[in-house]
């Protein structure tokens, strides 16, 4: 199940969706575009972004009028099983009404809710009101094995039969469910319920039992039916399915979305960021992978600069339950965001993110593209150099690039020039000269896969600054590297595979 969105149609709704964000922290308030102006996010139709929530069993928090929720999602009513959470609340925070996915928590949610209002959730659901707790949406750890037999088991424990509770389930227990007798241990021959049904009805109800079995159970089981509820436990499920949203662990996905172009995203990357609750990422970046936002999914936008910030918070973002992606350009291992996660995880190490699932996503990195447009330059033996010193000193570059120039490999230059770096380009040039020809074939690739693109082939001694800019990605090439013709107009560069 996705966290939940709280959905609104008007800017009078922010108090009451910040007070209700205190207690659900990773729930996204979705407002009304023209109509709100502090929402995290903005939608434009109110019908088709419910019904696309509800669809991918969103739990949705309306702050707005139940009718109107009621309506929207009335044609998709057709399998209580699958219903996520619907709640309507009041916009001065007076009721919090839980409509729909009872079987997913609603109540609990409600009361969660209501409890931060400072009022009382207008529950419904009579066996819930009269027994504390409900059979049908038990803690995680416990499957109800015969759900098809709860209607008509708890008509029978409403109409005043009473229930043998064979097994451990402190969350029965402590409820107001009317239990008669408690069995511990396993189930064995000769303790069915059968046999003490004088001791625990009453004259006029029916045998109720409900038994709780092990996962994995060796033990004969109690056959499930109409008068028998079997709820199968196991302490390591609680991950795995509906669980409360505090208690699910979150996913990190680093993903990286290739230079530009969306033919260049890979499927996996695509189906992530289709299914993410949340992108993180530098603005320009997530711009680019607009068009596969779903309504549900929230931006959180971030400077260029900031990396082991944003780091941290995508981390903190998933511990709370989410699935985030976390969005580079090109590859996310290279010179991106992937290094800056694992950093900030082995410095700060915090208890809460030791459960998030990471997963890193490869891209297509500036240099591949690059190679791909003119042909093969990559052919043979290269290595990548960062010209930035932001983060290592010229010392190091000169020195890497110097190494570089001599084992005369190919070199792809990243971040050759920003505004504050006017310099370093013009230094390497002349340290490239010092042991590469000056007419070393270069590919000066601008903007790839995005608008205005460039793609520009030289020799090493034209190189200039004005050639460059962060957008740009340079290849130098080999003492091997060539440029072929292939036919008048048409020329190709590659590096050879022998040496
Ligand atoms: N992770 C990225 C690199 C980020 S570092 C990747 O794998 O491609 C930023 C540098 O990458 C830029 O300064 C530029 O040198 C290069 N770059 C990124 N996207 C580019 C693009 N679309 N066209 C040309 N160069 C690009």
């Amino acid at each position: 199940m996705n966290a939940p969105v709280i959905i609104i149609l008007g800017e009078a709704s922010i108090p009451v969706a910040r007070q209700i964000q205190t207690v659900i922290p990773e729930a996204v308030v979705y407002g009304l575009t023209n109509r709100t102006q502090s929402a995290d996010l903005t939608y434009d139709n109110f019908g088709d972004t419910v019904r696309e929530l509800f669809r991918s069993n969103t739990p949705i928090l309306g702050i707005c009028a139940a009718g109107i929720l009621i309506r929207t999602i009335a044609p998709l009513l057709t399998n209580k099983w699958q219903e996520p959470p619907v709640l309507a609340i009041a916009e001065d925070g007076s009721a919090v009404v839980p409509l729909l996915g009872g079987l997913q928590g609603v109540n609990h949610l409600a009361r969660q809710i209501a409890a931060v209002l400072h009022v009382s959730a207008a529950i419904t659901t009579t066996g819930e009101l009269r027994f504390q707790t409900t059979l049908l949406s038990p803690p995680p750890e416990y499957r109800l094995v015969n759900p098809e037999d709860a209607k008509t088991f708890i008509s029978n424990v409403l109409a005043g039969a009473t229930v043998k509770l064979i097994g451990e389930a402190p969350w029965l227990e402590q409820s107001r469910l009317p239990i008669a007798e408690k069995e511990n241990g396993e189930w064995g021959a000769g303790s069915s319920g059968e046999e003490n049904k004088e001791n625990i009805l009453t004259l006029h109800s029916p045998t109720l039992t409900i038994q709780i079995v092990q996962k994995n159970r060796t033990e004969a089981m109690q056959p499930p039916g109409k008068n028998c509820l079997v709820y199968e436990f196991d302490p390591e499920s609680n991950s795995s399915r509906l669980p409360t949203p505090d208690s699910r662990p979150g996913k990190l996905a680093i993903v990286g979305t290739g230079p530009g172009s969306f033919a260049w995203i890979s499927p996996e990357v695509k189906e992530i960021l289709q299914s993410a609750t949340d992108w993180v990422g530098y603005k320009t970046y997530l711009n680019l992978a607009e068009p596969l936002r779903k309504p549900h999914t929230a931006r959180h936008e971030s400077d260029n600069r900031v990396e082991l910030d944003r780091a941290r918070s995508a981390l903190d973002l998933a511990a709370t339950g989410r699935t985030v992606a976390i969005v580079s350009s090109g590859d996310p291992g290279i010179y991106a965001m992937a290094a800056a996660v694992f950093e900030v995880l082995e410095r700060e190490a915090k208890p809460e993110w030791e459960q998030v699932e990471i997963q890193v996503c490869p891209g297509i990195s500036a240099m591949q593209a690059a190679a791909a447009q003119v042909g093969a330059p990559l052919g043979h033996d290269f290595c990548a150099i960062s010209l930035s010193d932001i983060l290592k000193s010229w010392e190091v570059i000169a020195q890497r690039i110097s190494a570089a120039a001599q084992a005369d490999f190919v070199i792809a230059f990243y971040n050759p020039v920003s505004k504050q770096r006017t310099w370093q380009l013009e230094k390497a040039k002349e340290i490239l000269l010092q042991w590469r020809s000056p007419q070393t074939p270069i590919v000066l690739a601008r903007n790839l896969g995005r608008p205005g693109q460039t793609v520009k082939v030289k020799s090493l001694e034209q190189l200039a600054i004005d050639d460059a800019d962060m957008r740009t990605v340079i290849l130098i090439g080999s003492s091997k590297t060539r440029i072929v013709q292939q036919c008048q107009g048409k020329q190709w560069i590659y590096t050879p595979r022998h040496y």
